[in-house]
């Protein structure tokens, strides 16, 4: 009898519970997602024009803008001041993590608070690829394994500003190049197809 409530007890928590290397995959998807969400961010905002935007967004804009014609100042702004830009965003994935633990869904919780907290810093870990941090061994070790955005790989965006908008450790950049060349193809050819009509008219 014990051996059989022993073995609905194993059964029911192997079924309740993911095993671990659910939870170190749900890790890595948070991981992703917050390079991905940096990448997809900063390709946005990069590409807005500020003076047709609102003026909290306007702020925004012209920093990340002045930031391609002054990369160095990002070094020195203070950590907090650094990231301020995408705490929103971090919060509100934190925030839906909150909700999704209180549910029972620890899993998707996990990957929504790594998701947030990553995305916080990405300004920060951006930062340390124009040499935040420089000499710090640890922030050395875990650029040159890829953990982190190393400077080669970040100044390719400062050299052709239509790809590597990825902050975290760049690994999604193949996905947001993608998303931004091919939104850049419809938008050039609405553009040509629309003035062609205008000039037929
Ligand atoms: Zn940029
Ligand atoms: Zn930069």
């Amino acid at each position: 009898m014990l051996h059989y409530g022993v073995l609905v007890s194993i059964a029911k928590n192997s079924y309740d519970e993911p095993p671990f290397t659910h939870y170190l995959g749900g890790a890595v998807v948070g991981y992703l997602s917050a390079d991905f969400l940096s990448g997809f961010i900063h390709m946005i905002i990069d590409n807005l024009d500020p003076e047709k935007v609102p003026l909290w967004l306007k702020t925004i804009c012209n920093d990340f803008h002045a930031h391609h014609k002054k990369p160095l100042g990002a070094v020195y702004d203070s950590f907090w001041y650094q990231n301020r830009e995408m705490y929103l965003v971090g919060d509100a994935f934190l925030g839906v993590s909150v909700a999704l633990g209180l549910m029972g869904y620890d899993l998707s919780a996990l990957t929504f608070a790594v998701t947030g907290a990553l995305t916080s810093v990405t300004n920060w870990t951006h930062a340390c690829a124009h040499g935040r941090l420089k000499g710090n061994k640890i922030i050395t070790l875990l650029q040159r394994c890829g953990l982190l955005l190393d400077k080669e790989s970040h100044h390719i965006h400062h050299t052709k500003l239509d790809r590597n908008f990825c902050g975290l450790n760049g690994s999604m950049n193949f996905v947001v190049n993608r998303i931004f060349w091919t939104s850049r193809t419809v938008v050039r050819w609405w553009k040509k197809d629309s003035s062609k009509e205008i000039n037929n008219g």
